[in-house]
Parts: C-alpha cells; sequence; structure tokens
C-alpha cells in the first residue's frame, strides 16, 4: 500500500509533466477507489471475519486518500523544475504501484476466500467431531452405569430388593439427595409411597393416580422434570432451606405380572405403572444433564424387566411349593389307598374263606339230598337251595376275581388248550338250561379257527359261559347263537375304541366270538353303562334274573388282559341282542417250547357215577366240613378214613389209600408238610396215594405250594356231588386235577 504524499507542486508549470502527474493522480485515485469494493466483496463472501470495523476505518482511509488525489487533479500549481520531476516520478511510482496491488486484489481475494472456506469448515468439523465424542464420552459412561446398576439389580429376583437396591444404586450413582418409588394400589385409583431412600419404612402417604403432574409421566416413556413442589417430590425432610433441587420423575411398567396373580401385588389387567422420583440436591446450582436423563430412562427399563422375572420366580416357586405339598398330599394318599387295598384283599380273603366253608355245607348237603328219595315239593326245595347256593358261591368268585382284576394281581395262566373242546363245554353246561327253556342253541365255528390255541382257557370259558349265560337267562323264546371265527386286525379296527387297537403277529391271532339272542335287548341309551360294575339295565327280563352285575364287568376286564375288545349291540327292547368279544391267542403250532406239550384233556366223565371200593383218606381240622366231605365220598362209593390232625394223617396213612385229601384252611405249611412225608415215604410212584388239597383259601401262593411240594391236585369249596364225582374221574384217569383260583 502507498503512503500518501501529495506535496503541492510550486513554481512554473511543465506542460508534459503536468500531464503525466494528472494521469497519475487519476489512476492512483481509481486504484484507492476500487481496493475498498475489492475489500468490501471479501469480507461479504468470507463467513468468518473477525475485525470487521478496522477494515471499515481502513477503507474509509483507502477512500479518503483516493479522494485527495481526485482533487489533486483539480489543484496543480507551478513548481520548480526539480520538484516537478520528483513529483512526477513518485505519482507515477505510485499509480502504477497501486494498480498493480488493485489489479493482485482481484486476483488474491478468490484464492484468500476459498482458504478461509476451507479453515471455516474444517473448524465446523472439529466442533462437530467434539460433539460426537462428548456424546459417545456420554453413552459409554451412561453405559457403565446402566451395566453396574443392571448387574446390582439383577443380582437378585426378589421383588423388594430389587426395588431397594436401585433406589440405593441411582441415588450412589447420581449423588441424589432422595429417591423414591410408587407404587400403584390395588385399586390402581391411587400410587402409595412404597420406597424411598433415606426413610426405612415410609407408610400411609398416597396420591391420587390422577394428578396432571403423574398422568404428564405415565404418558412417555422418558424421565420428565417435574416441579419441587409438586405432591410425588414433596417426601423430602423439612430443612428450611428454600431451594429445592431439581426434580425428574419417570414411570416403571409393571410387565405381564397379570398373568401370575402375586398375592400380595395389585391384578392388573390394564397395563400400569410405577412411578420413580429422583430428586437432586437442595440448594445447590446443579441441573439435570440429558446424559443423566437417559440413564435414568433406561434404569427405569431394566427394573421393569427385572420386576417381571421376579414375578416369573415368585410364580414358578410357588408352583413348585405347591407341587410338593401336592406330592405329599398324593402320597399320602397313596398310603392310605395302599392300606386300603390291603385291608379289602385281607377282607376279602377271611370273607371268602369263612363263606366257603358253610357254602360247603350247604351245597354238598343239598346236592346230596337231592340224589335221595324226595317228594316233589321236597325236591323243589333242595333244587332251589342248590340254585341259591351256586349262585351265591358264583358272587363270592366274581368278588374275588373283580379285585384281583382292579388291583392287578390276577393273572392269566397260559397253556396249550382245544379250543374247539371248550366251545363244546361250554354248549354242553348251557345246554341243559336252554332245553327247560325250549330255547334253540346252537354253535358255528368257521373253517379257520384253529383246533388248538395257547391261552388261558379257563378265563376264555369264563368269558364264554358268562356272555351265553347271559343271553340265555334274559332270552324267554327264540334262539342262542353263538359263532366264532378268526378275524383280521384291520376288520377289529374301530374308532369309537381308539385304545385297541390290534396288530398283526406272526404267531398270535384274534378269535371273534358272537353270541346273537332273540331276547329283550337292551335300551341303546344303556350300552355304554353294561361294563360298569354292579349296573343292571332297568328292563323286565332283569326283575328275576338274579346276578350283582359284576359279570360283564368281569367280562371286560379279562378280555382286556387277553388284549382284546367286547362289546354288546342292540337296536333297543324287544329286538334281541348281540353280545361280540376279541381276544388275541397264541397260535400252538408256532408256539415255542417254553409252553407245555399238548395233552388233550378228556371230557368229563359223568358216566362213572360210582367209585367202588376207592380207598380215600380224609383229613379235615373242622368237624362240619369233614362230615360232610366224608358224605360226599361215601355217595360216590368210597371208603372213606377220616382223621382231624395232620399227625393222625401221618400215622394212619398206609399203602392201601389210593387217594389223600387233605384240608389246608387251618394251617397250609403243616399240610404242605404231610404231603412232603407222605411223597418221601412213598418213593415208588405206583404205590404213592394221589395227594389232593381240599381248601377253601383261595390264595395263589397256597395253589403254587402244593405244585411245588409235588401235590397232583388242589379243590377248592364248595363242592357239590357234581363237582366231586367230576373231580375223582379225572383224579382216576390223570391222576391230576388244578383248579384256578
Ligand atoms: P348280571 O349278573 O346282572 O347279569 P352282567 O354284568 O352279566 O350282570 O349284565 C349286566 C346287565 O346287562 C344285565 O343285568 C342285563 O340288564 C344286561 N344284559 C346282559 N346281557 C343281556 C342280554 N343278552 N339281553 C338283555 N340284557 C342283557
Amino acid at each position: 500500500m502507498e503512503s500518501c504524499n501529495c506535496i503541492e507542486p510550486q513554481g512554473h508549470p511543465d506542460d508534459l509533466l503536468m500531464k503525466y502527474q494528472y494521469l497519475s493522480d487519476f489512476f492512483i485515485a481509481l486504484a484507492y477507489f476500487s481496493i475498498p469494493l475489492e475489500l468490501i466483496y471479501f469480507v461479504k463472501k468470507s463467513a468468518v471475519f473477525p475485525y470487521r470495523w478496522v477494515l471499515v476505518q481502513f477503507g474509509a482511509f483507502i477512500v479518503l486518500c483516493g479522494a485527495t488525489h481526485l482533487i489533486n487533479l483539480w489543484t496543480f500549481r507551478i513548481h520548480t523544475k526539480t520538484v516537478e520531476a520528483v513529483m512526477t516520478i513518485a505519482k507515477i511510482s505510485t499509480a502504477a504501484v497501486s494498480c498493480v496491488t488493485a489489479l493482485m486484489l482481484v486476483h488474491i481475494i478468490p484464492d484468500l476466500l476459498s482458504v478461509k472456506t476451507r479453515e471455516l469448515f474444517l473448524k465446523n468439523k472439529a466442533a462437530e467431531l467434539d460433539r460426537e465424542m462428548g456424546i459417545i464420552r456420554t453413552q459409554e459412561e451412561t453405559g457403565r452405569h446402566v451395566r453396574m446398576l443392571t448387574h446390582e439389580i439383577r443380582s437378585t429376583l426378589d421383588r423388594h430388593t430389587i426395588l431397594k437396591t436401585t433406589l440405593v444404586e441411582l441415588g450412589r450413582t447420581l449423588a441424589l439427595e432422595e429417591c423414591a418409588l410408587w407404587m400403584p394400589t390395588r385399586t390402581g385409583l391411587e400410587l402409595q409411597l412404597a420406597y424411598t431412600l433415606r426413610q426405612q419404612n415410609p407408610v400411609g402417604f398416597t396420591v391420587p393416580t390422577q394428578l396432571a403432574v403423574i398422568n404428564q409421566v405415565f404418558s412417555t416413556n422418558r424421565a420428565v422434570k417435574i416441579s419441587p413442589n409438586c405432591p410425588v417430590a414433596r417426601i423430602r425432610p423439612i430443612t428450611g432451606k428454600y431451594m429445592p433441587g431439581e426434580v425428574v420423575a419417570v414411570r416403571v411398567p409393571l410387565l405381564h405380572l397379570s398373568n401370575f396373580q402375586i398375592n400380595d401385588w395389585p391384578e392388573l389387567s390394564t397395563k400400569r405403572y410405577a412411578l420413580m422420583v429422583l430428586m437432586l440436591p437442595s440448594d445447590s446450582a446443579r441441573q439435570w444433564h440429558a446424559h443423566e436423563l437417559d440413564l435414568v430412562e433406561v434404569v427405569a427399563d431394566q427394573v421393569a424387566v427385572a420386576l417381571s422375572h421376579a414375578a416369573i420366580l415368585e410364580e414358578s416357586m410357588r408352583a413348585q411349593q405347591q407341587l410338593m405339598e401336592q406330592n405329599v398330599a398324593l402320597d399320602l394318599a397313596r398310603r392310605e389307598a395302599e392300606t386300603a387295598i390291603r385291608a379289602r384283599n385281607d377282607f376279602l380273603a377271611v370273607m371268602n374263606h369263612e363263606m366257603r366253608t358253610p357254602m360247603h355245607a350247604i351245597i354238598a348237603l343239598s346236592s346230596l339230598l337231592q340224589e335221595t328219595e324226595l317228594t316233589p315239593e321236597q325236591r323243589l326245595m333242595v333244587e332251589t337251595i342248590l340254585k341259591s347256593s351256586n349262585l351265591l358261591a358264583t358272587l363270592i368268585n366274581d368278588v374275588l376275581d373283580l379285585s384281583r382284576l382292579e388291583d392287578g394281581s390276577l393273572k392269566l395262566d397260559e397253556g396249550v388248550f382245544n379250543l374247539h373242546t371248550m366251545f363244546r363245554e361250554v354248549l354242553n353246561l348251557i345246554k341243559p338250561v336252554a332245553s327247560v327253556k325250549k330255547l334253540l342253541i346252537a354253535l358255528s365255528l368257521a373253517a379257520d379257527v384253529p383246533e388248538v390255541a395257547v391261552g388261558d382257557e379257563k378265563r376264555l370259558m369264563q368269558v364264554l359261559l358268562n356272555i351265553v349265560g347271559n343271553a340265555v337267562k334274559f332270552t324267554k323264546e327264540g334262539s342262542v347263537v353263538i359263532s366264532a371265527l378268526v378275524a383280521k386286525p384291520e376288520s377289529l379296527r374301530d374308532p369309537r375304541t381308539p385304545d385297541f387297537n390290534p396288530v398283526a403277529t406272526d404267531d398270535r391271532f384274534y378269535l371273534r366270538v358272537q353270541v346273537k339272542d332273540s331276547g329283550p335287548g337292551i335300551n341303546t341309551q344303556d350300552l355304554p353303562k353294561l361294563f360298569t360294575k354292579f349296573v343292571q339295565t332297568q328292563t323286565p327280563a332283569n326283575q328275576n334274573g338274579g346276578g350283582g352285575g359284576l359279570g360283564l364287568a368281569i367280562c371286560k376286564r379279562f378280555v382286556s388282559l387277553m388284549e382284546g375288545n367286547i362289546w354288546i349291540e342292540s337296536e333297543g327292547l324287544g329286538k334281541g341282542c348281540t353280545a361280540v368279544f376279541v381276544v388275541k391267542l397264541g397260535s400252538a403250532d408256532r408256539s415255542n417250547g417254553a409252553i407245555a406239550p399238548f395233552v388233550p384233556k378228556p371230557l368229563l366223565n359223568h358216566n362213572q357215577s360210582s367209585f367202588g371200593g376207592l380207598n380215600v383218606l380224609l383229613m379235615d381240622e373242622s368237624g362240619v366240613s369233614r362230615t360232610v366231605t366224608k358224605g360226599l365220598l361215601m355217595h360216590l362209593g368210597c371208603d372213606v378214613t377220616t382223621v382231624a390232625s395232620n399227625e393222625e394223617c401221618l400215622s394212619v396213612v398206609s399203602r392201601e389209600h389210593k387217594l389223600i385229601f387233605l384240608d389246608l384252611s387251618v394251617s397250609a405249611a403243616d399240610g404242605l408238610e404231610v404231603a412232603v412225608q407222605i411223597r418221601k415215604r412213598f418213593s415208588k410212584r405206583h404205590e404213592r396215594p394221589i395227594i389232593v388239597a381240599l381248601t377253601a383259601s383261595t390264595d395263589r401262593i397256597a395253589r403254587e405250594s402244593c405244585i411245588r411240594v409235588g401235590m397232583d391236585g388242589f379243590i377248592l369249596k364248595p363242592v357239590s356231588v357234581d363237582k366231586m364225582r367230576n373231580v375223582l374221574s379225572e383224579l382216576v384217569e390223570r391222576r391230576t386235577v388244578f383248579e384256578t383260583v
């Protein structure tokens, strides 16, 4: 920049020099005027220029210099030649330098401007980075605090500890003067002060939920600054300070608790919140920072989650406790049930024994009486006695069977047997009754029903006899048709009985037996009840039928044991009915050696009515029973020797005795010992008498013990003349007869 050296010219004018000066002044003025313009442009363009007023000053100075030179154009005077020359040179130099400067400024300003812009840009960037760094640091700090807090809060799953820890940790981290938690009451209409940092047991403070300040906090998930004088914040002790610290409040959602119905927890049908109030120290200039508010919000969420976890734990612990209590109760119930079952079994065993002994006397004696000369009235009376006693004996057997089936102690006694013979035996047994009633009874066995099968013959026969017996019992006229066939498993599947799922195997087959009668039929609504024990339908046929409603219930259980199914079909009253059962049997030809080889069982020899000369030794401690059995045996022609004790039996027994009946009712062990001694005494098989237990005891173990010690038979009281006749003929022919208990 050129300084102004405008000295007034002195002396005479020289035209040329004057001209040069004139021109130079003009250009200097021009250059001077252009510079402020350029500066104004520069300042305008550059966003940051700190010394604006100096620039204004500088601009004014240059404008004024320029103006001075311009005015000089009109104030030229004549100077000495030397002065004139010096002045001209100075002016020309000034004009040149000022013009060059002005021109250069035109070039430099854009560059300056761009430098300025970049600098500004960098400055902004730096500021932005600073801000971001600040945010990151804040976030990190918040995160660290949240982690610490969360760790503390989550380190317990007890609701009270969670809430207490939250307040303590928040108080410590944020250096709070007070911190409180307001919980909703059961009605939800009020908030109750539940926990505070300073007071141990805050009680009695409640505020209505409908307060504007509470609504405001509950409407957002952010922490909200509230007035230190509002009701939820007025919990600090009054200390005389008059500048309470800033207060924020945040909602704590109570999640999922409605599902857990915790005892002392409000029932949360709608979404509910607790309110957390945090207060900065009084009389301090401290204010809430944004990152502190963030922290409070995150902690509120964490508390909500921890509370819901605690609720789940509380619920599961309660469930566990409940389960344990239930288990104890169940255990008690099981032990009681076991005691009851034992008591029932003991009772049954005793009753069985006690009832069988007098039944033996009644049946044996009345059957003996039946075979004597009687008047028609007497015969009718004796027959009625026999019929009733037989019914009673069946009932005793049924009750015993049922109780064994129910407690699972009844097992099938599987063996090889003749299936066709079994059907014929049932027919033979039922025929006399059917012929009295003039019923047509028919048996049809399909060609594919095998002659020999593996299964529990006695129980299968019991089922069949029961079904056929019912058909004959309830049918007054017409027919009873028994048919049997081998059924394919697929044809037996029925969606109504999903439990019965027949599957084909190589060594087993399904026998389907159907008994169709033309009897009174059954009401369709009664059909499902038939297999329930002690249930009898209200039909006229039933009124004098006898029975206790146990037969079908027992059949169903036997059939289930045989992996089968049983049902009754009837189209209604007066239309007859059809009973069907399916059982799974083994094929005898494919059975392995584990099953005893088949010995054809002879049909009972009813023709041999007398056993004249058969020498029988009878041991029975009970006098009545001894007399009754002796009467039966003598009636059948036997020579009978009676003894009243095991010792007597051992002393009396000789080679002459072909058959020994031992009563095991009183002391089974002694009886078994007698059998062992006799077997020892008679080593030769043909010399040894046949030893048979005759007992009222239905204990399976007793029967098995008899087999174990090598006895030849096991007969259950009561025994009629017919039964004794059959037993004797079987013993004479096969030397063995074992009744199943
Ligand atoms: P119950 O010993 O009384 O015969 P069941 O269990 O054998 O007991 O039979 C139950 C009931 O089912 C009978 O009382 C009878 O009402 C009915 N019932 C069974 N079979 C027939 C049938 N063939 N015809 C008519 N009703 C029958």
